[in-house]
């Protein structure tokens, strides 16, 4: 810890930078920022910063305001978008109370609490997302928004924005020491997606912090505007956040078992189980806004109900097919988190769904072969496929019975996401819409 610190203290005098900037997330999953100067660094990682943490969405109850950010020093970074006048360097923090407690509603702290618990049974949690967003033009009213293109699925836009764009993302990604695998345009018109190469969930968790922000930053410098919500455009495809996740022992993938089928271990099986078995108590953290539920509910490859399958595209959980040779990437894909999701709540609740599912050994029903898509309601049901939430106020009330969102979340999270959703829905729910008007206005 001590030489991290050292490191940074050192690169700092080294590389000129003038700025460091300490990030902490909210609850919604906003990221937060002060800078502080270079001389402050040395005292924040000895005894915080101090900020009010009753300011921040969801972190305090106001009679307990007063928090303190303390850097990561293995998170320093120089933000390069920021360019090399007066460099401008960034750290994570952790939140803690004037005595030294971890914030209880820090979100990083809820995703380590689980961590920890997860390295208890003996498992390190590994994931990459496959992150998609769409690019716009800038400057639109809501009502008026415009994708920058309109190509397709690996489309090849000859001297389209979204090449420059994902190159220049890529590269500031690199920069800041995050790797691609892969970047493409999306199936809609403006959509494209960047995949992470995997790393542990804390990493992860930050990592796709510092994705948004990268995204946000090109955007600006481009002209356009970038957008992780979940469904913008009404008939095209929404944004997910596919993520695939395995669990290690050491070095050996829990998730492999040779001559298994589908190479997958009982561990594995049991932690998809896990997912499927909570996923409706979990829709209010990994789909967190009304908008998620029309992405969920519009067709164009999102789930909507509660199956796995081995390469099924329409499942919620998926086994990629498996690469001979590879036992270090057997995974399974969660394919219903979206791209507006909190990373450190939602990853913390998908590992607890998946641990329970071990703690518990819970049986893996059948996997669904069909395009579930396809079936009729009635043959959805005869095969046991349970609908995902239909909507924001249909996940609150799922999770609202959870005992295990409300242990992985803690008390003080769990009534903050619960309240804050349900004032969303009532405020949704109060619009009259274009749909109502165009709808009804001339017929009743
Ligand atoms: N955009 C789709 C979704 O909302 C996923 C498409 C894909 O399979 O990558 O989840
Ligand atoms: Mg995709
Ligand atoms: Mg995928």
């Amino acid at each position: 810890m001590d030489k991290q610190r050292d490191f940074v203290l050192r690169t700092i005098e080294e590389r000129g930078v003038k700025f460091v900037r300490l990030w902490f997330t909210d609850v919604i999953g906003t990221l937060k920022s002060v800078a502080i100067a270079p001389a402050e660094v040395e005292g924040a990682f000895t005894e915080g910063i101090g900020f009010d943490g009753s300011a921040i969405e969801g972190l305090t109850r106001t009679y307990e305001s007063d928090l303190l950010a303390h850097p990561d020093p293995t998170t320093f970074q120089i933000l390069p978008w920021r360019g090399e006048i007066d460099p401008t360097a960034r750290m994570f923090c952790d939140i803690t109370t004037p005595d030294g407690q971890p914030a209880v509603a820090d979100p990083r702290n809820v995703l380590k609490r689980t961590l920890a618990k997860a390295a208890d049974a003996g498992f390190t949690f590994y994931t990459h997302p496959e992150i998609e967003f769409y690019l716009l033009k800038a400057g639109a009213s809501p009502e008026a928004i415009e994708p920058v293109d309109h190509a397709g699925y690996f489309d090849n836009v000859p001297g389209g924005t979204a090449h420059d764009f994902r190159r220049r993302s890529v590269r500031m990604l690199e920069d800041l020491g995050i790797s691609v695998e892969y970047s493409h345009h999306e199936g809609g018109p403006g959509q494209n997606e960047i995949d992470l190469r995997y790393a542990d969930g804390l990493t992860m968790a930050d990592n796709i912090m510092t994705f948004r922000t990268v995204v946000k930053e090109v955007a600006i410098e481009q002209g356009v505007h970038a957008t992780f919500m979940p469904k913008p455009l009404y008939g095209e495809p929404g944004s997910g956040m596919h993520t695939h996740m395995s669990l290690f022992e050491g070095d050996t993938n829990a998730f492999y078992e040779e001559g298994a089928e589908y190479q997958l271990s009982k561990v594995g099986r049991q932690f998809i189980a896990g997912l499927l078995q909570h996923a409706n108590e979990i829709a209010a953290v990994t789909n967190q806004f009304v908008n998620s539920y029309k992405r969920l509910w519009g067709g164009d490859e999102a789930p909507s109900y509660i199956t796995w399958g081995h390469n099924n595209r329409s499942a919620l959980v998926r086994v990629p097919m498996y690469k001979p040779g590879k036992s270090q990437s057997a995974r399974v894909e969660h394919r219903g988190i979206d791209s507006a999701a909190n990373p450190y709540l939602a990853y913390a609740l998908m590992l607890a769904a998946g641990l329970k599912g071990i703690q518990e050994e819970y049986e893996l029903p059948a996997e669904a072969e069909d395009n579930v898509w396809a079936l009729s309601e009635g043959e959805r049901r005869a095969l046991g496929y349970r609908p995902l939430p239909s909507s924001l106020e249909d996940a609150v009330e799922y999770m609202e019975e959870s005992e295990l969102v409300a242990e992985t979340l803690g008390e003080q999270v769990f009534r903050y996401v619960l309240s804050n959703k349900r004032r969303e829905y009532q405020q949704y729910r109060s619009q009259v819409t274009h749909f109502e008007l165009k709808h009804s206005l001339d017929i009743i």
